[in-house]
């Protein structure tokens, strides 16, 4: 069974979507991950960004993998390097190209295979897993986004105006939302949640209430 859960960055879909997977006793997919991986590889082989090919050619090439939620690039754990300001620019920039996103859909759906599994994105309602059987959407204000990027910053020791923070917020969505393959939008039979004004307990409790009465109501 899958559990889709899509939204912008900061809108606390990661969060929301490994503690489902608990609750629900699912494993937990973290897509922004795998693209983090071709970006960090880019980098790390000194790949032009720009050039399309090299960069496909660099997704097809590494192998991407999760073990006891470290993440992992042809065995390497990789999950805290992933994470810097660097990297996540990147991330969106390769994001847009066709041939990696061919490969890493193509990863997503095999790692999904046989496997009850809550699936955290930008597309996975929408592209990836179109018939799962159940879709969420999270959204946040963009101050509040701001707001929860700025303390996971602090918390491993990096400072930043909140005004820059808000700043690559908005370049990164509308990068995610006007790319033309797989944008940033909700699935027609998604639900969206503002998670803006709600604790994270808050959120877990509502979609695992949805999930749970879908799954006595409806054969899977
Ligand atoms: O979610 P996270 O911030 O880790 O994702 C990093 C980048 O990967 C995003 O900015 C987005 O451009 C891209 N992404 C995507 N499709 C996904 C997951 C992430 O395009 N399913």
């Amino acid at each position: 069974m899958i559990v889709t859960i899509d939204g912008p960055a900061g809108s606390g879909k990661s969060t929301a979507a490994r503690g489902l997977s608990q609750r629900l006793g699912f494993e937990f997919l973290d897509t922004g991950a795998m693209y983090r991986c071709v970006a960090w590889s880019v980098l790390d082989q000194n790949v032009n960004p720009a050039d399309e090919q090299a960069v496909g050619a660099v997704s097809q090439q590494i192998k991407i993998s999760f073990s006891d939620a470290k993440v992992l690039v042809d065995g390497q754990n990789v999950s805290q390097l992933i994470r810097t300001p660097e990297v996540t620019e990147i991330a969106s920039l390769v994001a847009q190209y066709p041939a990696v996103r061919t490969e890493l859909v193509r990863l997503q759906r095999q790692t999904a295979e046989g496997i009850d599994i809550v699936s955290e994105g930008r597309d996975q309602g929408t592209v990836v897993f179109p018939e799962a059987f159940c879709k969420f959407f999270l959204i946040a204000d963009p101050q509040e986004r701001a707001r929860r990027r700025h303390e996971e910053l602090q918390a491993q020791g990096k400072g930043m105006p909140i005004a820059d923070i808000l700043q690559q917020i908005d370049e990164r969505d509308q990068r995610d939302e006007q790319r033309t393959v797989a944008p940033l939008v909700p699935a027609d039979d998604a639900i969206e949640f503002n998670t803006s004004t709600l604790t994270i307990e808050e959120v877990l409790d509502q979609l695992e209430q949805i999930v749970r009465s879908r799954m006595s109501s409806k054969p899977h």
